[in-house]
């Protein structure tokens, strides 16, 4: 790094001291295309020792993405990621872009860094100023977090909660015109946990959960709904189709063999199904599915209804 002039050799100075890693670039234009490039004039020593490149690593823009994305397909999506959130920090006359980033450090390491770049300069030096800060330890944590509240403890399927904002998301992006959904309940489960137990019980909970996901790869979500109740949203199956899956699901699950330590049991499930009509509400959808599972219970069991 070269400093140009006096104050740039007393800014460089004062940035070694700050321990957040700092990296200056600035725009030139490159001859040969026409295109305006950044150029990077100065990394501090705390990006040198938290992130590990220097100048000569990452001598520009071009080089930054390239190293720190090797996987091409991330590198685009962060490419193009990045210029629009620059378009909308300008669009909405913000002096700033940011945006959290996993990029590869100079060890090996794959680490969440928070960054945020200057696109106005209004330092005579035509000098912007990148900041990364090491969100690593806590963007885990987040992911964690998240996961967690959205797992339901015994199954590993999605909980009640993920199920809803799965749903939410879907009404909101297509009015739900192609969105089916699939409640089942298991049959007389109550008789499985005084007959066998509790532990049993949940023990066969995991495996109707196992079962169920055997639609993983043709289901939205798979998500445990409550106690012994199961919900599943189908995107892009017509109500017939849908039929199809839950009597297929019911005859797999009524002839399956489920152990729990030395004994078999068997069991069924009923189902209700329904497609989702358009602009219809949550609320609304989640009542007439439940209704049409409510339905197949007082038809005896063991059978799927269309709501
Ligand atoms: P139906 O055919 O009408 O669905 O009868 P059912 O016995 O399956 O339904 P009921 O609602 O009478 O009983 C459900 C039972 O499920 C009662 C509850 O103790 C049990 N249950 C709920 N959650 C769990 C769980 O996580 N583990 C176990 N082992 N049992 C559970
Ligand atoms: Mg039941
Ligand atoms: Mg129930």
């Amino acid at each position: 790094m070269t400093a140009r002039n006096t104050s740039e050799v007393i800014l460089f100075k004062s940035l070694d001291f700050i321990p957040i890693p700092i990296l200056l670039s600035e725009s030139r234009m490159n001859e040969m295309s026409g295109r305006i490039q950044r150029i990077h004039r100065f990394v501090n020593h705390a990006f040198i020792e938290q992130i590990g490149y220097t100048l000569v690593d990452i001598p520009d823009m071009d080089a930054w993405f390239n190293t720190v994305y090797p996987d091409p397909l991330v590198r685009q999506a962060m490419v193009e990621g990045w210029a629009k959130i620059v378009e909308s920090s300008i669009n909405a006359g913000i002096d700033t872009a940011e945006m959290q980033a996993r990029i590869l450090c100079r060890n090996g390491e794959y680490r969440w860094f928070l960054i945020t770049a200057q696109i106005t300069t209004e330092n005579q030096s035509d000098l912007h100023i990148v900041t990364m800060r090491d969100i690593h330890d806590l963007q885990l944590l987040i992911d964690e977090n998240q996961t967690l509240s959205n797992t339901d403890v015994l199954t590993g399927l999605a909980n009640r909660r993920k199920a809803e904002a799965v749903l939410e998301n879907a009404l909101s992006t297509t009015n739900g015109s192609d969105l089916c959904l699939l409640m089942c309940d298991v049959d007389y489960f109550k008789a499985i946990n005084d007959t066998f137990g509790h532990l049993c019980g949940d023990d066969v909970l995991v495996q109707v959960a196992r079962l169920l996901e055997g639609l993983q790869q043709s289901a939205a979500c798979i998500a445990r709904w409550g106690g012994e109740e199961f919900l599943i949203v189908l995107q892009g199956y017509s109500l017939d189709e849908t039929y199809q899956i839950a009597e297929q699901l019911r005859l797999d699950l009524a002839s399956t063999d489920f152990f729990y330590q030395d004994k078999q049991l068997n069991l069924t499930m009923s189902f209700g199904c329904i497609c989702v009509q358009d602009n219809e509400s949550l609320r609304s959808a989640l009542f007439r599915v439940d209704s049409a599972l409510y339905s197949a219970k007082s038809a005896g069991r063991n059978c799927v209804v269309i709501g």
